[in-house]
């Protein structure tokens, strides 16, 4: 049976940045994608906002990797021209309420290693951003945008380039632990089923990656891992309305949410998005629901109040794979070596929702130590 080193399962942007790493010498490094090509699901459905780490708790790996991501990714799309924007991010306070929790989120950034935050006051916001209503705003410049899509190429052209194979279409279906010589991956394609061993297995599944584990014989229940769907959708403002924010514009975030709040992207590509609402759902559906126009209008007419109802046009939608229950407590990302559920060699990634894609590059340094480990046994 043909022996590879490493497998990662799925061609997302966590997938791609992990191949990009792990893939040197004489390594045999297999990616397989159950799609037609790389990144269609998750990675190509997002805001492609290079988050700078403020809203998680300390010391979780979605702070420590986002904090890192942030920095690596500045790094990569200049040094490989790589599209993105440093635009500035405010996330603006309606009311004097909401100034307690902009300075409680400064804190929170400050311990998770921000260090260019600022405060501004009403005067400060209007000077910037003219059409935005605030009271008050935490501004942070290492904010931005970059191509979600131009990224996973590089990653797919860094790995290839020293070696890694990608196979399209090609779904994993089974998983059995082989002796200590690591696992048994069965994969399907048109041609029917290919039985290989790998010794290091990588569940980069996305919204697939419960199932992944489950196939390796976890209790998913029991472990936490089982992933809710958390539906994104957003639209756009009309041409006409298309200049009226420089920068990314986030309300306060709501306690318990799983999303940030519907908030202003000005895309790489001159359109303005609104978006994402954050709503549970059953199953995987990226149409628009024009019914939540006027929820949209309403949210973000609180700081954009120039905006009317007949600005906005459906643009997309994107799926959370969450970990995180309907108004329930914070989740972290699951990245682990399975060895104490006795799969050593088996790296599980789950949960990775926002900020995944700025994460990405961190995510995979830290996964290409548990490679390194796992292949040393
Ligand atoms: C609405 C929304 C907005 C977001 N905004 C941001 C943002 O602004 N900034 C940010 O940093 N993050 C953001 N994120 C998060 C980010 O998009 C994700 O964390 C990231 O794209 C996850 O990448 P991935 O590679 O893990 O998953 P995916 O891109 O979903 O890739 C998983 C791949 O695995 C493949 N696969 C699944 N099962 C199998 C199988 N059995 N066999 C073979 N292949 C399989 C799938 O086909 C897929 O290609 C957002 C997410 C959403 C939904």
């Amino acid at each position: 049976m043909y022996e590879a080193d490493i497998t990662i399962i799925g061609a997302g942007v966590v997938g791609l940045a992990i191949a990009a790493e792990v893939a040197y010498g004489e390594r045999e490094v297999f990616i397989l994608e159950k799609n037609q090509t790389f990144g269609q699901e998750t990675s190509s459905r997002n805001s492609q906002v290079i988050h700078a780490g403020i809203y998680y708790p300390e010391g979780t790996l979605k702070a420590k990797t986002c904090v890192e991501g942030n920095a690596i990714l500045y790094q990569l799309c200049s040094h490989y021209a790589i599209d993105y924007k440093r635009l500035g991010k405010l996330i603006v306070a309606v009311d004097d309420e909401e100034i307690e929790q902009l300075e409680a989120l400064w804190r929170r950034g400050k311990r998770n290693g921000i260090e260019s935050l600022e405060m501004l006051s009403k005067q400060d916001v209007k000077q910037i951003e003219p059409n935005i209503r605030a009271v008050a705003a935490l501004f942070s410049p290492s904010s931005g945008v970059v191509d979600a899509h131009a990224l996973m190429r590089y990653f797919l052209g860094k790995a290839r380039d020293n070696g890694a194979k990608i196979v399209y279409k090609t779904k994993v279906i089974g998983i059995e632990k082989e002796g200590n010589n690591g696992y048994k991956v069965t994969s399907e394609d048109q041609s029917g089923n290919f039985p290989f061993i790998t010794r290091v297995l990588i569940n980069c599944a996305g919204l697939n990656s419960d199932k992944v584990a489950y196939l390796a014989g976890i209790d998913t229940s029991k472990a936490g891992y089982n992933l809710h769907y958390c539906k994104g959708e957003y639209f756009k403002l009309t041409q006409g309305k298309s200049k009226l924010v420089k920068k990314l514009v986030y309300p306060v975030p709501q306690p318990r949410a799983t999303g940030l709040g519907i908030h202003v992207t000005p895309g790489l590509d001159g359109k303005i998005l609104l978006g994402p609402n954050a709503r549970y759902v059953d199953s995987i559906d990226y149409s628009v629901d024009e019914q939540q126009k006027e929820a949209f209008c309403d949210s973000v007419a609180k700081f954009l109040p120039i905006i009317k109802y007949e600005d906005l046009e459906p643009e997309m939608a994107g799926i959370r794979p969450t970990l995180q229950e309907p108004n329930g407590e914070f989740r972290d990302f699951v990245i682990r070596d399975e060895h104490d559920k006795g799969l050593p060699g088996f790296i599980n990634l789950v949960g990775i929702e926002s900020p995944g894609l700025t994460s990405c590059p961190a995510i995979a340094k830290y996964v290409g130590h548990m490679v390194d480990e796992a292949l040393k046994n």
